[in-house]
């Protein structure tokens, strides 16, 4: 048997809870206890983004066929969704989570790794810092999130599932083998569709079963990559690194629809939240990129990229969005339904030796940078980023 994982790293994930149909809810009362389905029109073709916990009573779940649904709920609420107004409710989310630690790693649109390391020290405990957090989000958004503590990416991760939703799960070192030993291999990264059922072909169902075999039993069986991985997870060996090292070549994030997309809103909205999250993770390790870089995925996996770099570096939300919109717009790919989106910035240089692209950037650089440290150090009121007695999210 492997010995236990030791780590001094703790780890959060936060999981927001049906997003898309929790900020619908929350912004129409009249929706309290009903099925919510955001998503497209029913009788398109298209599938459910997200929906409530009262509609997956129903059996009803996201990336399932619009029509599918509509069967099952026919006289539920069906929404279209809204983009700008959910990347704004997950800017408040992640404001919400730089109060509580300042290393905050926004992996989506209502997701996020935090480290929590030595937190516990001074404020009671992992669960009171997971409480702390639910409490922060929750008072900035009016949202509930699901929390996952633990001392790596996929503990936490794995964590903040177990009790969804608003669930708070804390897995400490030494628990880690005794709570993955029991849960499906579906939960580890990189397994899917097709290496879970490879895995259940050769009679591993849990975490447990595929401890039980030898590394190079499961490199012979799922190759040396995979079964490195496998090997290592089944033991809870993960990363436990938050926002990088600071060696990274780029800084990326992309999106995989659940199907092709044809609506360029969507699109648009997907990498303006994407941008968001590249920019603040750039100006939290004092880099800046030349070069930006757009990825699309079309029908069939067939891919492209494109880039441009520029004179100077950047590591503004806007400045990303907008150099990334306009590479899409000239890709030739606009009226090509997309699968995956993706945008980054790569010739990563120190803040220190950066200029400026123009004097109006400046100004946004600094007023970034100014909202980073304020709402690091003093949180939310102190930039006006909620209007605490009215409605908390507008
Ligand atoms: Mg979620």
């Amino acid at each position: 048997m492997a010995e236990e994982p030791l780590s001094s790293h703790m780890i959060m994930h936060v999981d927001m809870d049906a997003f898309f149909a929790a900020v619908e809810k929350h912004d129409n009362p009249d929706l309290e206890g009903r099925p919510v389905i955001v998503g497209a029109r029913p009788g398109s073709r298209g599938v459910v983004a997200a929906c409530s916990y009262e509609a997956r009573r129903f059996g009803l779940h996201s990336a399932m066929p619009i029509s599918t649904a509509y069967k099952l709920c026919p006289h539920e609420v069906y929404i279209r969704p809204r983009m700008k107004r959910y990347a704004h409710v997950s800017r408040r989310v992640m404001a919400a989570l730089a109060m509580v630690s300042p290393h905050v790693e926004p992996t989506s649109i209502d997701e996020a790794f935090v480290d929590v390391t030595g937190l516990d020290r001074h404020s009671g405990g992992l669960e009171e810092t997971g409480r702390r957090t639910k409490d922060a989000v929750f008072k900035e958004t009016g949202l509930t999130c699901s929390v996952g503590i633990g001392p790596n990416r996929l503990i936490a991760k794995i964590a903040s599932d177990f009790e969804k939703p608003d669930g708070l799960t804390v897995v400490r070192p030494g628990a880690v083998l005794d709570f993955l030993a029991p849960l499906s291999v579906s939960v580890l990264r990189g397994v899917g569709k097709k290496l879970g059922q490879q895995l259940e072909g050769a009679g591993i169902r849990t975490v447990l079963d595929l401890r039980k075999r030898t590394e190079p039993e499961l490199a012979r069986r799922f190759g040396a990559a995979a079964g490195k991985k496998l090997f290592a997870q089944a033991r809870g060996i993960a990363s436990d690194l938050v926002g990088g090292t600071g060696t990274r070549k780029s800084i990326s994030k992309e999106t995989t629809f659940n199907e092709d997309v044809r609506d360029r809103d969507v699109v648009r909205e997907t990498m303006r939240s994407q941008a968001t999250a590249v920019g603040s993770i750039a100006r939290r390790e004092g880099t800046a990129g030349r070069t930006v870089n757009v990825k699309i995925r079309l029908a069939g996996f067939e891919t492209h990229t494109r880039s441009r770099t520029f004179e100077k570096a950047t590591n503004l939300d806007g400045e990303i969005f907008r150099q990334g919109w306009t590479l899409y717009q000239k890709s030739g790919f606009t009226n090509r339904p997309v699968r995956l989106i993706g945008i980054g910035i790569s010739n990563l240089e120190k803040k220190s030796q950066l200029e400026l692209f123009s004097e109006k950037s400046d100004k946004e650089r600094r007023l970034a940078e100014a909202k980073d440290r304020i709402v690091a150090r003093f949180g939310k009121n102190a930039v006006g980023l909620r209007s605490p007695r009215r409605d908390p999210l507008t």
